[in-house]
């Protein structure tokens, strides 16, 4: 029997106006779905991992010189199942929408992050095919209009618990098996603040879609959307940034293939 293994991983941002810095939070949760898993099969793969087609999108792109200076590949993270490559296009999107019983000056705010997290699709959306879908069910990434849920912690000299000054934003994915093809899948949520700016949603927006559509990681330099802080001026998507995904998507994943065996 083969036992499928979902983690859980998750990279919190925080994504404050000051210089601080992001924290890589890793949350996993194993659970077996078979009635008598094979102890070793979580950690042997699932299927061969194996390259995709590179998206149009990104064919289309000037290529540049695979070096470090225009990319910063080396900093992405790839997962247990291989980097965090989609698919299949257009990448299904939706997003959080008001209730009935807001007052007028909530609804505006809501009109606001939806209007700033629209923009973060259609900046990305230049670079991989992605579209917008009325209905949660079966999206590939959820962006939600609330804080990132708090986890709290345990102080280890006090013994207290202490929940930690709240983040802006906050990217999680999930592992899932793809019915009837039995194709490994993921599933992205974002947590996007309420409570910034329309233009820091925006940045926000544009760097967690940015983990959503594979680059797991964060770039060392400012001047990217995938820089680990938020800056005064929050830069547009940046050649690294596109360099850096196009590297990704031509990598080996286990994602996006059918498990072997039975
Ligand atoms: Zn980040």
């Amino acid at each position: 029997m083969l036992a499928i293994a979902f983690l859980i991983f998750s990279i919190t941002g925080q994504l404050g106006r000051t210089e601080s810095r992001a924290i890589a939070n890793f949350v996993r949760e194993s659970i077996t779905t078979s009635p008598d898993p094979s102890p070793d099969a979580p950690n042997s793969p699932l299927t061969t991992p194996r390259v995709h087609p590179l998206p149009f999108s990104l064919v289309q792109l000037d290529s540049s010189p695979n070096d470090d200076s225009s990319a910063y590949f080396a900093e992405i993270k790839p997962t247990p199942l291989g980097y965090l490559v989609w698919s299949q296009f257009p990448v299904r999107i939706y997003l959080d929408q008001p209730p009935d019983n807001l007052s007028i000056s909530e609804q505006e705010r809501f009109a606001n992050w939806t209007k700033a997290a629209e923009q973060s699709i259609q900046e990305w959306q230049q670079y991989l095919p992605l579209m917008i879908v009325p209905l949660p069910e079966s999206v590939d990434i959820e962006i939600r209009r609330s804080f990132p849920p708090q986890r709290s912690t345990r102080n280890p000299t006090t013994g207290v618990m202490e929940i930690p000054r709240a983040a802006a934003a906050q990217t999680r994915y999930q592992f899932y098996l793809q019915t009837p093809e039995r194709r490994l899948a993921h599933r992205f949520t974002i947590y996007l603040s309420p409570n910034q700016t329309p233009e820091y949603t925006l940045a926000t927006a544009r760097h967690e879609l940015g983990h959503a559509l594979g680059i797991w990681g964060h770039s060392p330099l400012e001047t990217d959307v995938m820089y680990f802080s938020q800056v005064r001026t929050p830069p547009p998507i940046s050649p690294r940034d596109i360099n850096t995904l196009r590297r990704i998507y031509q990598q080996p994943t286990q994602l996006g293939w059918p498990v072997e065996g039975k």
